[in-house]
């Protein structure tokens, strides 16, 4: 993937997290059950759940220090 602001190629890999990887469009306390108000997106789906987390691919620029995820 070229980087969408200055055109160098990007690294691919994964955020991950034990619950779920969200946009969310406030910040929320972290707890069991899902709290607060606004907009949330789910990025990972169980496509790569591995050992109980979840994972999203992500796209890196070294130059920019600029991460890109898709949203499916
Ligand atoms: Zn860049």
């Amino acid at each position: 993937m070229k980087c969408p602001y200055c055109g160098s190629g990007m690294s691919k890999g994964f955020i991950q997290c034990r619950d779920g990887v969200y946009w969310n469009e406030t910040i929320r306390p972290l707890v069991a059950l899902p709290l607060g108000g606004g907009k949330r997106i789910r990025l990972s789906d169980d496509s790569f759940e591995m050992f109980g987390g979840h994972a999203v691919e992500a796209h890196y620029c070294e130059d920019c220090k600029k991460i890109v995820i898709d949203v499916k």
